[in-house]
Parts: C-alpha cells; sequence; structure tokens
C-alpha cells in the first residue's frame, strides 16, 4: 500500500484536482493499492481561524464563510456528474451548517478557547476530504470518507496534540480492515482525545497523518504531493537558486523542516523512521519530475550541505546575571520552567562562562517565557543575583544543514563569510550537537540577502548573481548595459556570473527592479515606468533591496555621485566606477573609500579612471604587490590630447584638429576640459595615489597647452573661435619641434614625489615618440624593470574600450 497526501494547493482548484485523480489513477493501473490523505484547501484553515477571532469579538463572518462555502460547491459541481451532485452538496451543507453554528455559539459567548480552535481548525480538512471522496469514487473506484477523529487518537494539548501510537495504530489497522478494496480518503490534521474532542496534530499536520497512516499499515511509501518539485536546497520563494534535492536523510529532513522548510511537517519523519518507510516528495503539477526521497541514508549530492532553511520571526531571551555563576541546576530549572509554560525553545547558545544564556523563542512566545523565568527566579531576580531577561525581536534565524558537515572543514568560514560579506550582523550562533546544522540568528530584514549569500556560498552553484544598480546612461553607460545584454551567455557559461540589472538611473529618470530590467528594452522600460530621478532615492531603493552581491556602477561623471560611495559601501554594496572625480577629491577621502570597502568586505574597482580599458592600474597592484618599488612612471593619458599632436601635422589648423577630435566623441562637450590637461592630471594623480603618495590634486604641476584667450573664452564657440586666432602659436611650437626631427607629446611624469603634466618635445629615441592615433602609453620604470621599463600601450579613450574596461571590473566583483 502507498499513502498519497496531497497539500493544500493539490486541492484548492478544478485543475490541481485533475491531477490529483490522474496520480491516484496511474497508482491504481500499476496495481498498487492506496489510502488518500488531504488537507485543507490552501488558506482555509487560516480563513475559519480567522473567522473564529472576528465571531469571537462580535463581528460578522457570515459573509466569508459563505464564500468558501461557494468555492466548494463549484469545485464539486465542475467535477461531479449531476447525479451524484446532490448527496455531495448536501454533505457539504451539513458540514458548513455546523460550523456556521459553532461560530454563532462563539459570537454569543465571546470568547475562544484551545479546543473551540481546535474544533473549528478540523472543518478545513473535513470540507476538503468529503468532497475528494466523492471525486475518486466518482474516478477511481469506490471510495470512503474517513474521518481520522475515529482512529487517530491524541492527548488534550490541543493545536499540537501528542499522538497515542499503539492505540491509534491499532484502530486504524481495525478500520483498514472493515473497508476492503475502497480508496479511504482521511482528513490530515485533525484527531481527537479520549473524550472523543476534536484536537489537531500542528500546523501543516497533514503530512504527519499521512506518516501515522503509513506506519499502522507499514505501507510501502508515503508520498507527499505538494506544489514544488521536492524538497529544495531552500524556499523557492526566497531563493530563487534553490534547485530540487534527489535524496535526503530523515535527520536531514527533520533539522531543514524544523529551521522551517515547510514542505514537510517535522513530526512526519517519527513514524516513518520507526517502520523505515520511504517518504517521497512529489510535484502535484509536475507529476513525472522524480521528487526527492527521504529515507535513513544520506547520499552526497556534491557540495557540503544539503540545505539552508530559515524561520522568518522569533525573539532572542537573553538571561544574565552574576547568581548564575556555579549554580547548579540552573539551566535545567530554566528549562523545566520553560515546558512547564509551554515555551518550544528554538535554539540555545550558552557562553561557555556560564554567566549568560540566550534563547531562541518564537515572538508569541515571549510573554510566557517571561512567566516563566519570573516564576522559577523570583528569588534571585529579586536579590539581583539575576538581571530582568532582556528580549530582541525582529530577528530570523537561518540554518544551513547536512550529514556530510561533520567531515567538511572550513564550513563555517565559508558560512559565516558570506554573511558578513553581505553585511548581514549576527546576533547568535548555534551548532546543533549533531552536527547535522548550523545556525546563526540575524536581522529579519536581512533574511532574503542571508539566505541568497549563503546559498551561492555553500552550494557549488556555478553561476553567481550580481545585482546591478547603473547611474548614469551617457555614452559609457549605455555602451555598458548593451554590452552586458551582448556577453549576457558568455559570462554566464564561461566566467559564471550572471548579472541582473536591478536598477537603472540617469539624470531625468530612474527605474528599479528586483527581478531585473530587460537588458535590450531597458531604454523603454525606464522611459515607460521609471519615476523622476533622484540620486538619494535610488541609492536608497538599492539598500532597501537588500540583495546579495549588489554593485553600483558609477558612469557619471558627477561629484555628486561620488560622494554617495562611502554611503553604498556602509549597506554593503560594492563600487565600480569609471568616474575620477571620487578618487581625485582629498587624499583623506580617496583613503577612506578603500578603507570602508575592506571595512565592509565590499569591493571598490575603478580601473577605466586611469586609461580607459587598458590594464594600468591592475598591473601596478601586481607590481607592488610582488614587492617591487616604482622610481618612475612617464605616461600620456590623454587618448584625446594624444590624438590632436598625433593628427596635428601637415597644413592641418590646431582649431580643425580639435574639431575633428570632438566630432569622433573623443573629448568631452568642452575640449578646454582636456586640452587644459587637468583630466590628464587627475589620471597621473590616481596613479601615484596608487603608488601610496599621500599627494593632493593642486599639487600636480600642470603645463597648460591653450594660450590664455582660449582658455577664458566664455563659450565653447567662442573658444574654437580664439583657437583660430592663435593659430600661429601652435604652428610656431610644431616648427620648432619639426626643426629638431622631434615631435610634440603631453606627458604625465611621477617622479621623487613630484606629479607633473607637460608639454614636450621628444625625439625618435623616446619610446613615446612613434604614438598613433588616440593611443594611451604608460611607462613603469621600477627596480625590477630598472634598464628596460614594462610599457602599457593601447586606445586609451571611447566609450567601446571604457565600457568593456567597467564590465572588466564588474565582473571581478564576483565573490570567490
Ligand atoms: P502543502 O499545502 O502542499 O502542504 P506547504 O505550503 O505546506 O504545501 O509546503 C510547500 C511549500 O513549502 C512550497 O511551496 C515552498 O514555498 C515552501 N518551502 C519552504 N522551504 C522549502 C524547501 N526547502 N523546499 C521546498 N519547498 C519549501
Ligand atoms: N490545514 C492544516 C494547516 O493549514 C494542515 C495542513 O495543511 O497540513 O495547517
Ligand atoms: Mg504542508
Amino acid at each position: 500500500m502507498k499513502i498519497l497526501k496531497f497539500g493544500g494547493t493539490s486541492v484548492g482548484s478544478v485543475e490541481a484536482i485533475s491531477k490529483l485523480l490522474n496520480i491516484v489513477q496511474d497508482q491504481q493501473q500499476q496495481g498498487q493499492s492506496v489510502a488518500i490523505v488531504c488537507s485543507a484547501i490552501s488558506g482555509v484553515t487560516d480563513t475559519y481561524l480567522r473567522l473564529l477571532t472576528e465571531a469571537a469579538s462580535g463581528n460578522d463572518y457570515l459573509r466569508v464563510l459563505r464564500e468558501v462555502e461557494q468555492r466548494h460547491y463549484e469545485i464539486v459541481r465542475a467535477f461531479l456528474e449531476i447525479k451524484r451532485q446532490n448527496n455531495a452538496l448536501l454533505g457539504l451543507k451539513m458540514l458548513f451548517n455546523e460550523l456556521d453554528d459553532l461560530l454563532a455559539g462563539v459570537r454569543a459567548l465571546g470568547e475562544v478557547s484551545a479546543r473551540i480552535k481546535d474544533k473549528v481548525a478540523a472543518y478545513g480538512e473535513l470540507c476538503s476530504n468529503l468532497m475528494i471522496s466523492h471525486f475518486v469514487d466518482q474516478h477511481c473506484g469506490r471510495a470512503v470518507f474517513a474521518d481520522a477523529r475515529q482512529f487517530i487518537k491524541t492527548d488534550s494539548s490541543y493545536g499540537n496534540a501528542r499522538v497515542n501510537d499503539g492505540l491509534t495504530y491499532q484502530l486504524i489497522r481495525n478500520y483498514f480492515k472493515q473497508q476492503p478494496n475502497t480508496i479511504p480518503v482521511i482528513t490530515g490534521f485533525i484527531a481527537s482525545n479520549d473524550k472523543g474532542e476534536t484536537t489537531t496534530l500542528g500546523r501543516g499536520g497533514s503530512d504527519y497523518t499521512a506518516a501515522i497512516i503509513g506506519a499502522a499499515m507499514e505501507a510501502e511509501e508515503i508520498q507527499i504531493w505538494t506544489d514544488v518539485d521536492g524538497f529544495m536546497t531552500s524556499d523557492p520563494r526566497l531563493v530563487k537558486k534553490a534547485f530540487s534535492l534527489h535524496n535526503l536523510s530523515y535527520n536531514e529532513a527533520i533539522e531543514l523542516s524544523y529551521f522551517g522548510a515547510k514542505v514537510i511537517y517535522p513530526p512526519t519523519m517519527r513514524p516513518a523512521i520507526a517502520r523505515n518507510i520511504p517518504i517521497v516528495i512529489k510535484n502535484t503539477f509536475n507529476p513525472g519530475f522524480p521528487g526527492t526521497l527521504i529515507g535513513p541514508q544520506s547520499s552526497s549530492n556534491g557540495s557540503l550541505i544539503k540545505g539552508i532553511s530559515s524561520i522568518p520571526a522569533i525573539s532572542l531571551v537573553n538571561i544574565q546575571g552574576s547568581g548564575m555563576v556555579g549554580l547548579t541546576g540552573f539551566s535545567g530549572r530554566l528549562f523545566s520552567s520553560l515546558a512547564h509554560f509551554g515555551v518550544n525553545v528554538i535554539l540555545i547558545t550558552q557562553a561557555s562562562s556560564e554567566h549568560s544564556i540566550t534563547l531562541a523563542i518564537s515572538p508569541q512566545d515571549v510573554p510566557l517565557a517571561y512567566q516563566a523565568i519570573e516564576t522559577e527566579f523570583e528569588y534571585e531576580l529579586v536579590k539581583g543575583q539575576l538581571n530582568k531577561p532582556e528580549v530582541e525581536n525582529e530577528l530570523s534565524i537561518i540554518a544551513a544543514v547536512g550529514e556530510n558537515m561533520r567531515n567538511a572543514k572550513g564550513l563555517a568560514g565559508k558560512f559565516f563569510s558570506a554573511l558578513g560579506r553581505s553585511g548581514v550582523n549576527i546576533s547568535a550562533i548555534a551548532q546543533g550537537s549533531s552536527e547535522l546544522n548550523i545556525s546563526a540568528v540575524i536581522e529579519k530584514q536581512d533574511l532574503r540577502k542571508a539566505l541568497n549569500s549563503v546559498h551561492d556560498a555553500l552550494f557549488l552553484s556555478p553561476v553567481k548573481t550580481l545585482h546591478v544598480f547603473s547611474c548614469g546612461t551617457g555614452k559609457i553607460g549605455g555602451t555598458l548595459l548593451k554590452q552586458i545584454m551582448e556577453n549576457y551567455e558568455h559570462l554566464e557559461g564561461h566566467r559564471h556570473v550572471r548579472i541582473n540589472l536591478a536598477g537603472v538611473s540617469n539624470t531625468k529618470k530612474m527605474l528599479i527592479n528586483r527581478e531585473g530590467i530587460n537588458l535590450s528594452h531597458w531604454q523603454q522600460e525606464l522611459g515607460e515606468h521609471g519615476e523622476p530621478s533622484n540620486l538619494d532615492t535610488f541609492i536608497e531603493h538599492a539598500i532597501a533591496l537588500n540583495l546579495p552581491n549588489s554593485v553600483f556602477v558609477d558612469n557619471t561623471a558627477s561629484a555628486v555621485v561620488a560622494q554617495s560611495y562611502d554611503k553604498l559601501f556602509k549597506h554593503n554594496i560594492s563600487v565600480v566606477t569609471c568616474n575620477k572625480i571620487g578618487n581625485c577629491g582629498s587624499f583623506d577621502s580617496y583613503n577612506r573609500y578603500k578603507k570602508l570597502a575592506g571595512k565592509y568586505g565590499v569591493d571598490y574597482w575603478y580601473e577605466t579612471t586611469a586609461g580607459a580599458g587598458l590594464p594600468i592600474i591592475k598591473t601596478l597592484h601586481d607590481l607592488l604587490i610582488s614587492g617591487d618599488e616604482v622610481l618612475r612612471i612617464e605616461a600620456i593619458l590623454s587618448g584625446t590630447i594624444s590624438f590632436i599632436f598625433n593628427e596635428f601635422k601637415g597644413d592641418r589648423s590646431f582649431a580643425d584638429v580639435v574639431r575633428e577630435a570632438q566630432e569622433k566623441g573623443f573629448t568631452e562637450p568642452d575640449p578646454r576640459d582636456d586640452l587644459s590637461g587637468l583630466d590628464f592630471a587627475r589620471k597621473m594623480l590616481i596613479l601615484a595615489r596608487e603608488t601610496g603618495l599621500p599627494t593632493e590634486l593642486q599639487e600636480v604641476q600642470i603645463q597648460p597647452i591653450l594660450p590664455k584667450n582660449c582658455q577664458e573664452a566664455p563659450t565653447v564657440e567662442a573658444f574654437y573661435e580664439e583657437l583660430e586666432k592663435s593659430e600661429d602659436y601652435f604652428k610656431e611650437m610644431k616648427q620648432k619641434a619639426e626643426a629638431e626631427n622631434k615631435t610634440l607629446r603631453y606627458i604625465g611624469n611621477l617622479e621623487n614625489g613630484v606629479v607633473k603634466v607637460e608639454l614636450m618635445m621628444v625625439d625618435a629615441s623616446h619610446p613615446f615618440f612613434s604614438l598613433s592615433g588616440s593611443d594611451n602609453i604608460v611607462s613603469f620604470t621600477t627596480n625590477r624593470y630598472r634598464f628596460n621599463p614594462m610599457v602599457i600601450k593601447g586606445p586609451g579613450a571611447g566609450a567601446e574600450v571604457t565600457a568593456a574596461g567597467v564590465l572588466a571590473d564588474l565582473v571581478r566583483v564576483a565573490p570567490q
């Protein structure tokens, strides 16, 4: 025999019930005898309990009750042939009348007891199973509605009753004996005490019912049919990358479900273990998928752990005081008192000094825990040997579980460093003595982020997701998004990085979408759905989303954007930037960015601020890391100026060449921003600072290229007019250089702690003589490269190469 248990979503719609019937028929075709256990239609138990509270408060409950009733009737009409409908509808009507009477009684009385709660909650399963027994009877052969209260016997702990196994098993076997060749459709969740009053097995308890029936009947398998592809590595609603597990041991399933994996109710495993019955979790909506087998053995799935689960709402109670030291029996008294008051302790940590004990409990148990402690330790509290318990709320537990953890070295390190890197604060830590789990208490608001980052770190999930907030959609920003789209598959397939564009903003509009903005239509989405842009709000949104591996990409040239880096780092958001302004503020602020990024465990990459796509800063770092010492840096780091001097030959006028550079998109909107040497000076400043020189922008000596009249012209057009008037000035410079067989170069130089940018004439022996187009070049003279400097050369301007450099920095953010 197999026991087939169907959960709330598997009985909640016409589509689901059709699947259910197919699944039962399928088993019959294989010659299997089956018993079915169903939950209430999903949400119905909650609704009945809510109506109970409404009734007790004297409010109306009838309207909602009628809606639920109609829902059942509609399903009956959809499934049953007319001649069978009356019977089923009549049965349901009687149940709804009883429920109505019960609620009316509560309304008259104005109060609710635990006993009444169970009685009312039971109607969810009574209604659904009654209805389904008729469907099974019509489609699969003789079926009978079985009210489990007649054979599952419990104590009177309403809400979470304890089963009397011996008696229950006997009654179940008797019942089945009286029903040969029929398919019992059995109410999950409900039972009764020795007085015959209704009790329940705890929320989610229908799974447990199935296991009890399975154990009593020594079934060959217990199947739990639900709405997901089996037991997954984490709750798929919170962790998109969760995947289903082929196999779990009973202990692993207990541990994961105890720590919140709702897919199976923890006590379910107990009867199955006793009789060694496999439990299979399957998806009603995807029955061909093998699902998860829970049995005595755990088999490795290639990862250090099996799953990560979480309890979203818990409170921590901290008990401390001098009186606890050496007080024998303290813990014993504490825990028996808590048990006496019915407080379920989820997790305990105790300092080795025995100075404090911290308990994680459900928030609703906090008043009871206070009572338990105050009652048991009245004397110690009055004497001041024990402090008043302190309570912290708004917390969650995250737990990683797996049998193989025992032998896995470095696992705890990975677990905690993943949390640390995401900026998740840990309030308490516990490792079960079974070494089957590590758990941490964290702030509730961080739960989703914590689950995702630990999942990424502990599963050999090949792909890491970066959540990108891109600021600036000009030439570089726009090209970057295009490149991400074009390289999306390559990045995922070869670099194992998936980029999710969670936010995009420019000076006019901004858009945030946790699920990702479509990279091929981002302009359209931003235009249609974007809100007016505001940098602070954009950053607040990025922080509030609280996604792991968040990266802010600064594609602007704005000082205001750069000023927000501090805040981003403090919220564990990495920064990738091509904006030079950030690193060119005071040396203190440059240092602060680096320190903050380090302190919060995030990345700060700015390769493109020195030479667009050229690996200049990376190379410099590598030299320094390997112990080399920089003696001199010479560089041409302005693609625009390079281009201008390279093209300024023959009869062409200087103004004409500048115009061409502007048309080609090399220059800033005002070409003087390049020609003033300031942009170049900034790049030299960054390189100097990277070598460790604590210098400021004002200290960089800049020799201007432009005569004063050009520099001071009020508009760009006026500047071009002045440039034309100054043609002789440039011609003279050029002729002088040509006369000496030299060429004009604007060169940056760092030597002996002095940074300069100057116009020089170099001859053919100089490595910079033969530079062409808009190329940049940098030459590092170091201890190791003293006689033959290391030279890096290539295009140093243009949106394509710069965006590619930003993308390369972005991919580096992916955690190891
Ligand atoms: P049913 O009504 O079928 O009993 P439940 O809602 O009780 O279904 O349990 C299934 C749900 O459990 C899934 O929809 C999923 O959201 C949640 N869940 C939480 N953790 C896990 C996990 N590790 N694997 C699968 N599902 C999980
Ligand atoms: N209907 C009950 C509940 O909602 C039992 C179950 O669904 O397993 O908790
Ligand atoms: Mg369930």
